[in-house]
């Protein structure tokens, strides 16, 4: 049950272009600020969603409205954990629209797979910490393999033609100066290879989050707009192309 959810019209979650969302199920990390619990949590999932019906209904849609919005969001969750999407993305493109893909990264294998196939316009990869914090922040226990991953994910885009972004959340208490600098240091030298920007925003807390259904008592605070400007400025100086979402 890969896709469990769309949107119909969204004018915020592709930059510059008119958009319907899809949602997809699963995710292989367990970020602590996610808003998504209930597509990352098995025992929190619909279990009635009939795949096929729902995404019968996604295509016929979209070729009703292919003419009005610009391209198709895949989100999740995390899309890449599914052999589906590239058969998915493949029918988006069809229809003549464009796709934007969000990806924690982890899954470099399918994310080469769609840019080959040119399959993919647009990639907002998570940036989600330095080796420092990355455990604590994502949950998860084998954080070398995931770092190592994610990597090879951003020199694919690198490497690639298709226009791309990091974003970072920032969470007070898992996040501090020193991680941003360690993570700007990590991809120092990708500034001379392509234009990407980076979008820092700070964690919000305006419904539930993955934290809040774990055992262990996590608290998150928010950074104030003033303090992710600081950060803002700081990435500047350090030559990035930074923006505040
Ligand atoms: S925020 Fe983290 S846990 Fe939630 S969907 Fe994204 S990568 Fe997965």
């Amino acid at each position: 049950m890969p896709i469990v959810e769309y949107k119909k019209l969204s004018l915020v979650d592709y930059p510059g272009n008119t958009c319907a969302v899809v949602y997809f199920s699963k995710c292989n990390l367990r970020c602590v600020y996610c808003h998504n619990p209930k597509l990352v949590l098995d025992e929190l999932m619909e279990s009635r969603i009939d795949e096929k019906v729902l995404f019968r209904e996604i295509i016929q849609f979209l070729s009703k409205r292919k003419n009005i919005i610009d391209g198709v969001v895949l989100t999740g969750g995390e899309p890449l954990l599914h052999d589906r999407i590239i058969k998915i993305a493949g029918l988006i493109k069809d229809l003549g629209l464009k796709v934007k893909l969000d990806t924690n990264g982890v899954q470099y294998g399918k994310l080469k797979e769609l840019l080959h196939n040119d399959l993919v316009d647009y990639v907002a990869l998570d940036y989600k910490g330095d080796r420092e914090n990355i455990k604590e922040i994502t949950g998860i226990s084998n954080e070398s393999l995931v770092i190592e991953n994610w990597f090879k994910s951003f020199r694919i885009l690198l490497e690639s033609e298709v226009d791309f972004e990091l974003r970072t959340t920032l969470v007070k208490g898992f996040h501090n100066t020193n991680n941003l600098i360690s993570m700007a240091k990590e991809i120092i030298h990708s500034r001379d290879c392509g234009d990407f920007k980076w979008y820092l925003q700070s964690f919000r807390r305006d419904e539930k989050v993955l934290s809040d259904y774990s055992k262990d008592d996590v608290t998150l605070h928010a950074y104030s707009d003033q303090e992710v400007s600081e950060m803002l400025e700081l990435l500047k100086k350090l030559g990035f192309i930074v923006e505040k979402r």
